[in-house]
């Protein structure tokens, strides 16, 4: 039967442009993909971070990285060093420049823009078709990165909203050498709420405003929360908002939705990115989560033809995570301490492989060693006899 493409794409955003990258590196003949893409043009529009060493992804992109990171609440600050897997920091818009124009150099590859789904994709003999707003076409899979709506993600138990100015202020006032990653706001009993800084130079900085809650917050709700932080850490000097940033994330989705897949049960179609599984549910994190898949992905597609889905945690981080987010949305109250409490207790090489998936069964141990063990009990007994 005649088939347009071996692969289809649909979504040209972290997920999508990142399985593409890996599929381009594969030896010998890549499948024949398209990226389906809604937007027109690509925005600077997220700043990625994470923790990783020199062999992180794409560690000739980084754009800075800092080897200490600090915490504060109230009084307290904690001043960590990092520099065995540095903070790292990724601009959207140079991730996807190089993704752009490596996917362009491939003839097996084509991105369409400013394209979309007309109706969802129907398996037929074999083959998906897809009616798009470029016309009818035919795949022998399909990688849906798709966000799913926050309507049909009722099941979160957490919800991270955030909103990130980046500022340039006309004289220096940040310290490049350390990401403040939480600066806590006075703690409450409805929502956990910090301030992010990440300097990129002593005059410019990514100033965020960030909330845990039972509920997403839209981006008017986090704007007057957001200037006051801008306020806050330029510190009185004059300075001008380049651009903002507006995110929000499901922590902790719950397993049936991540099954559903958009109610494609084949094998040859998968539902991925953040909504899709790819968020550490404790922390939200993705983008190195999203690197791993893609590299699998690619890999399985290139030698047994079928896409796969985002990896399982394990149980035992499955178990961990999902107690944590119960404790944190029953007593948000308790956050901020909680917080403080892990990274002043566990040595920071400890936590940083607890937090970027490569814990070992001590490191599990000294995060549960570092939280106060009646609280947790309590909720565990909690989760077990509801
Ligand atoms: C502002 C922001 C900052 C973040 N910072 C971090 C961070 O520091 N560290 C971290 O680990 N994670 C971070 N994340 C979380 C996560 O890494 C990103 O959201 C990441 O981009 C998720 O990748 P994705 O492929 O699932 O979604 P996206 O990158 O959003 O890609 C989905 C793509 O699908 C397209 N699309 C949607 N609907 C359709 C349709 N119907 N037809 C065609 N195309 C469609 C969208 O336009 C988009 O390009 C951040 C998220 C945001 C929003």
């Amino acid at each position: 039967m005649q088939t347009d493409w071996d692969l289809v794409i649909i979504g040209a955003g972290c997920s999508g442009l990142s399985l593409a990258l890996n599929l381009t590196k594969t030896q010998g003949a890549s499948p024949k993909t398209l990226l389906i893409e809604q937007r027109k043009t690509f925005e600077n529009d997220r700043t990625w971070c994470f923790w990783g060493a020199d062999d992180a992804p794409y560690a000739d992109l980084i754009n800075k990285e800092w080897g200490r990171v600090s915490l504060c609440l109230g009084g307290l600050a904690l001043d960590l060093d990092c520099k065995q897997a540095p903070y790292k920091c990724l601009t959207s818009s140079i991730f996807y420049d190089h993704a752009i124009t490596s996917i362009k150099e491939q003839k097996s590859f084509e991105l369409k823009l400013d394209s979309t789904l007309l109706e969802e994709p129907i398996l037929k003999e074999g083959l998906w078709h897809l009616k798009t707003s470029f016309g009818h076409i035919s795949s022998k899979s399909i990688v849906d990165t798709r966000p799913l709506a926050t309507t049909e993600l009722n099941k979160t138990k957490l919800w991270q909203s955030f909103l990130g100015l980046e500022v340039e202020c006309e004289q220096s006032v940040f310290d490049p050498t350390c990401a403040l990653i939480m600066d806590f706001l006075q703690p409450n009993t409805k929502l956990i709420g910090f301030n992010y800084v990440l300097p990129m130079s002593g005059k410019k900085a990514l100033i965020e405003y960030t909330v845990f809650s039972a509920k997403p917050m839209s981006r008017l709700e986090l704007t007057n929360s957001a200037n006051h932080a801008a306020l806050k850490y330029t510190k009185g000097a004059s300075f001008e908002i380049l651009r903002s940033e507006y995110g929000l994330i499901p922590m902790g989705i719950g397993s049936s939705l991540k099954a559903k897949q958009h109610g494609k049960q084949h094998m040859s179609y998968v539902h991925v990115g953040l909504t899709g599984g790819a968020a550490r549910p404790s922390t939200g994190y993705s983008f190195q989560r999203i690197q791993t898949w893609a590299a699998r992905c690619a890999d399985s597609i290139k030698f047994a033809g079928i896409p796969i889905p985002n990896s399982k945690d394990n149980f035992v981080i499955k178990k961990m995570d999902h107690i944590f987010l119960t404790v944190l949305g029953t007593y948000p109250l308790l956050g901020p301490e909680l917080f403080m409490k892990l990274f002043a207790r566990v040595p920071t090489p400890k936590l940083i492989r607890f937090l970027t998936d490569k814990g070992t069964l001590l490191d599990y141990a000294a995060v549960v060693g570092a939280l106060p063990k009646l609280l947790f009990l309590k909720v565990c007994f909690k989760l077990i006899f509801q």
